[in-house]
């Protein structure tokens, strides 16, 4: 007789803290039930974890609401009352950080120990904020009239609108709240439908840290009913986004009309350079860390290698054997490096991609297939070679585990083919050489540039695209500055 087939444990059972797990909108300081529901699903087993309330137009009619309202105590507390707040949600955080590494391996897949090095990540931009709270100040300025005087306020630009993708659930979500709440506005969230726990969890924490009731929402439920409750409101002033530009331009058009400030951090297209100087071991780590961490789900993930001619082959081989080596595999199984993609879809994707490559006379020297054994949304840790930079392969965002590698001539080859793309974001140059690295720092059309360096982001530091991958800066007192208004205040009659 067979042994009765186990079903899947689920990975939430692992949670120490239960009330963790929040299945409702957070909507004025309490819990929302909605009408329909929708499941959450581990893409490593497909395994249904949780289902979740949609509240749909109504819900983000009355989270907005709850915002407006609470602005206007929110925007007059101290600066150090804000800061307060904001530090002990960060410790509370820093408290949870199993718990909220095992709502992101759980609902979007990543290996644990990054889902741990989110957190970490994302609860930084919250104490970040708590501290540039405290700094938001404006300037006396000369004017031209006789018994005047002038000066600068910053305000709290009011309530804003956040809509946040999969990949990072937790940091996506923390980059943009914390340094909105530092600058006095007040917050209406709404995460990506694959990842609504990690949001509605900070939320949580949000509460027990005593933010007070209607300052942070959160609301899950379907995009087109809540999107345009939140782009069409009166009482909304700015949209802060994060994903596709496809999505960003749709948002960027319904904000048109009420004529409120967008923050848009879009898809990326990111040159990594290797230059025939470069550490060549150095450069195949960096690709491997910038390209595999998310399985290549990053905004900011290498998306075309270009190798100068004379160090292409050196690495190449660097790059195959550090690929091959990759363990794809269940984010909580031990030793894993690589997880899922994060649905089905995102494999076929990736799938036709690399077919297209193959077919157009790439070369594959690692992977290109599905792993469908594993029982999830795998793909192998793949590595391309050539094809010419027309593949699909390389003008759009891969969004998967595929490391394709193109080679060419000279410095100024490298910088019109790194540039030949209308997205912006991140770049990367691995070179010794110093003039190098001002060259071509300079002439890179991206928001950020790492230099021997293959992660960009940081609470400290300022993080965003230019062209077609968005507009406006998060981290560092930039972020926090996108959340407020700059008021002039001119006082006449002075000298009597
Ligand atoms: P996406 O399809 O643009 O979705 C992002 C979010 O927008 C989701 O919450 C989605 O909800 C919502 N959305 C979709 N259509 C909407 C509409 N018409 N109105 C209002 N909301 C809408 O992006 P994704 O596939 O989740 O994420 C991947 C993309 O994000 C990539 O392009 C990546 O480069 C980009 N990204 C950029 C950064 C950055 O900082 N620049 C960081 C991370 C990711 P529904 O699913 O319910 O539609």
């Amino acid at each position: 007789m067979n042994a009765p087939e186990r079903a899947p444990v689920n990975p939430l059972e692992r949670l120490k803290d239960k009330g963790l797990l929040k299945t409702q909108s957070f909507i004025g300081g309490g819990w929302a039930a909605g009408g329909a529901r929708f499941a959450v699903a581990n893409p490593a087993t497909r395994q249904v974890i949780a289902e979740v309330d949609d509240v749909g137009a109504a819900g983000a009619k009355a989270a907005v609401a709850a915002a407006h309202q609470a602005f206007q105590t929110w925007r007059k507390t101290s600066p150090f009352e804000r800061a307060k707040v904001l530090k002990a949600w960060h410790a509370l955080i820093m408290e949870n950080v199993h718990d909220l590494a095992v709502l992101v391996t759980a609902e979007m897949g990543k290996p644990f120990r990054e889902a741990q090095g989110e957190v970490v990540y994302g609860a930084g931009f919250v104490d970040w904020s708590a501290e540039e709270a405290k700094r938001i100040h404006g300037e006396t300025l000369p004017t031209p009239f006789p018994g005047s005087r002038g000066w600068t306020i910053r305000q709290p630009v009011g309530v804003v609108a956040c809509i946040t993708p999969w990949n990072f659930p937790m940091a996506m979500v923390t980059r943009k709240c914390a340094p909105a709440l530092a600058a006095g506005c007040t917050m209406v969230l709404k995460p990506a439908p694959e990842t609504p726990l990690s949001a509605l969890a900070l939320a949580e924490l949000a509460k027990r840290a005593g933010v007070p009731d209607g300052v942070f929402n959160v609301v899950c439920g379907e995009a087109e009913a809540i999107g345009p409750v939140l782009t069409g409101s009166d009482e909304v002033r700015m949209i802060g986004f994060t994903g596709s530009t496809e999505v960003g331009k749709i948002l960027m058009r319904q904000a048109a009309d009420g004529v409120k400030r967008v923050a848009l951090e879009l898809g990326g297209n990111a040159p990594f350079i290797v230059m025939d100087d470069a550490d060549v071991e150095a450069a195949a780590a960096g690709v491997v860390a910038s390209k595999f961490r998310v399985s290549g789900q990053t905004c900011v993930s290498a998306n075309r290698v270009i190798a100068q001619e004379k160090v292409a082959d050196r690495l190449v081989e660097a790059l195959a054997e550090k690929v091959k080596a990759l363990k794809p595999g269940d984010g909580f199984a031990e030793g894993v490096d690589i997880g899922p993609l994060i649905h089905d879809e995102a494999v076929a994707r990736v799938d036709a991609l690399v077919r297209g490559a193959k077919d157009a006379g790439a070369k594959i020297l690692a992977g290109g297939r599905r792993l469908d054994d594993l029982g999830g949304a795998f793909y192998a840790p793949t590595l391309v070679e050539g094809g010419g930079y027309d593949l699909d392969l390389a003008c759009f965002e891969i969004f998967g585990p595929v490391a394709s590698v193109y080679r060419a001539r000279d410095e100024a080859e490298i910088i019109a083919r790194a540039n030949d793309t209308p997205y912006g974001l991140a770049a990367y140059v691995y070179t010794q050489d110093i003039g190098r690295v001002h060259r071509l720092s300079e002439a890179l059309d991206f928001g950020m540039v790492g230099v021997n360096a293959p992660m960009v982001g940081s609470p400290s530091t300022p993080f965003g695209g230019v062209k077609q991958s968005g507009i406006g800066r998060e981290g560092g007192k930039w972020g926090v500055e996108e959340f407020t208004e700059l008021k002039y205040v001119l006082l006449g009659g002075v000298e009597g």
